[in-house]
């Protein structure tokens, strides 16, 4: 279709997906009269969990001139800096880590952990654990927020935690306040033009909705995209083996962190989300591994809160992505354009990208073939570049609890990417080359391959290192004075956590 006649915009959706797409659509075009109707099923709801971010949400607030003051408290939101990775490693030393966001002051740090951990792969007995050389690690540490004061003049990427459910209905209500139509209705069928275009939805409620362009946001069950469009799914079970998933509350702690905690069980991992009111908690596993009921048990033990009679949900995760995010006139976002399981919480960030990408071809005029075929192109390579980052979480694990773990570690099913990016660890090769040659360094940086691969004591066997000479132990315990007191002096340009929230629900 032709750009010029986009007057009419259909969102099917609404859950996170269709309200981020429907808000930051109508912000960008409501000067140009374009309409944006969100029709949401009130029989089918919303999926319901998802309560992390990457620092890419708060890139979304500031992009609808939405201040944290304004939704934060109303989402029982938090600060997030990073997500600490417990259990995954068996090495001594190195059984937990954390990975942070990104600051402008990691060039006063970093360097020395790449410095270290190369000496480490080389077989040479020194530290190199990434939370010694990481800011965002020590404040985490002491459970502060990631905004400096105003004399500190440095900045600090960060994300959140939040209830999902609370943020649809605050995204709902100021969608609609700035002018988004509102439908709630199920849609029974969909009619398409003769060159497959979707040309109207049928809802249940006798109204027939036609629109120009129609964005996909209906979770799993990806009703257009998929369904009507007949767009293939490519799932990535052969290298995610996560299928399902339990959610269940706990109650919340004094002095409430600032990170997501993601702690390996025998058959998945656990994820601990801070909310102002509440832990949100949960079990990703693989269903080829264990029941739901055994996953629930090992669940609520991890808790602690086996005799209690908190609610658990069972969900069931549909792990890839569609061929094409966009075919026709149609583009899909969020769950129903595909879905990597949640350990890095990157969802919402694919959503944003998704749709600042499509904004982006709108303005530029070139809803060609071509330029499709380049947004798809683009779009896959962003699920690739960070699927690959999530499969190394797995490939990476020294667990041999369980044959879970132990499949993970012997999987042979990695892209060619992230074998190069193994060989070039291993090889003691330079991180930030490889990342570069492989045009993959925008999904995760050499930070986060170093913070990984080192945080879980890929070096080799520790009978194998041989002592640090003089000049390298001497040169180490020199850096790490300095780190020490670079991170205790920075720190004091942090308030606690807590004194940041502006306000809690009881
Ligand atoms: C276990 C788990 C943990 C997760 N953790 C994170 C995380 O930490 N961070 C993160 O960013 N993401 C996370 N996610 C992903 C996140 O939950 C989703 O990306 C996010 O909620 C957006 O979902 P959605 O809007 O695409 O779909 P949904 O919330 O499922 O919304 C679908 C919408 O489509 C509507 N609909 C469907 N069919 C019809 C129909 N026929 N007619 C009318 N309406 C229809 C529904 O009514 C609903 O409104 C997680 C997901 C899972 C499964």
């Amino acid at each position: 279709m032709d750009d010029s006649n986009l007057k009419n915009i259909v969102v099917l959706g609404g859950g996170t997906a269709g309200w981020m797409t429907a808000s930051l659509l109508q912000k960008q075009w409501q000067h140009l009269g374009i309409k944006i109707t969100v029709v949401e099923s009130p029989d089918i709801g919303i999926i319901g969990v998802g309560e992390g971010s990457t620092p890419l949400l708060k890139v979304f607030f500031d992009s609808l001139e939405i201040s944290e003051s304004e939704w934060m408290p109303e989402c029982n939101a938090t600060y997030k800096n990073g997500i600490s990775f417990n259990n995954w490693s068996t090495v001594s030393g190195y059984e937990s880590y954390f990975h942070p966001f990104p600051c402008s002051l990691d060039f006063a740090t970093f360097g020395l952990l790449y410095k270290y951990a190369a000496l480490r792969r080389k077989g040479l007995d020194v530290l190199a654990h990434p939370n010694r050389f990481s800011l965002m690690a020590g404040l985490t540490e002491k459970k502060l927020a990631p905004i400096p004061s105003e004399n500190f003049p440095f900045h600090f990427q960060y994300g959140y935690h939040f209830d999902s459910v609370l943020i649809g209905n605050f995204l709902r209500r100021r969608a609609k306040e700035i002018g988004v139509e509102h439908i709630e209705a199920t849609v029974q069928d969909v009619e398409q033009n003769s060159n497959g275009d979707i040309k109207s939805l049928k809802l249940n409620n006798n109204q027939t909705l036609s629109g120009d362009f129609f964005i996909d946001c209906s979770g799993f069950a990806s009703v257009l995209l998929q369904k009507t469009l007949k767009v293939p799914f490519l799932n990535f079970a052969e290298n995610l083996f996560n299928d399902s998933a339990i959610a269940m509350p706990t109650e919340i702690e004094p002095n409430i962190p600032s990170e997501t905690v993601s702690t390996a069980l025998t058959n998945g991992w656990a994820w601990k989300i801070p909310l102002t009111n509440r832990f949100g908690n949960g079990y990703v596993y693989s269903s080829k591994y264990c029941s739901p009921d055994e996953a629930e048990t090992e669940l609520r033990a991890h808790l602690g809160v086996l005799d209690s009679d908190i609610e658990a949900r069972h969900l069931k995760m549909k792990v890839g992505r569609a061929e094409e995010s966009w075919r026709n006139n149609c583009v899909a976002v969020g769950l129903s354009q595909g879905f990597i399981e949640p350990l890095e919480a990157t969802a919402l960030q694919f959503v944003y990208a998704t749709v600042d990408e499509f904004a982006k071809a709108f303005e530029q005029g070139e809803f060609t073939p071509q330029y499709r075929q380049e947004f798809n192109n683009r779009m896959n390579k962003n699920f690739e570049g960070i699927r690959d980052y999530i499969v190394l979480h797995y490939k990476t694990n020294s667990r041999s609890d369980s044959q879970y773990w132990i499949d993970n570690r012997e999987n042979q099913n990695l892209s060619n990417n992230l074998k190069e990016m193994l060989n070039c660890w291993y090889g003691v090769e330079d991180i930030e080359a490889a990342l570069t040659r492989l045009d993959i360094g925008t999904y995760y940086s050499q930070r986060s391959w170093a913070c990984l691969l080192a945080g879980v004591g890929t070096f080799p066997r520790e009978e194998n290192l041989i002592s640090a000479d003089l000049e390298n132990a001497q040169s180490l315990q020199d850096d790490l004075k300095y780190v020490d007191n670079f991170i205790e002096g920075c720190s004091l340009n942090f308030e606690p956590h807590e004194n940041m929230l502006t306000s809690k629900t009881p």
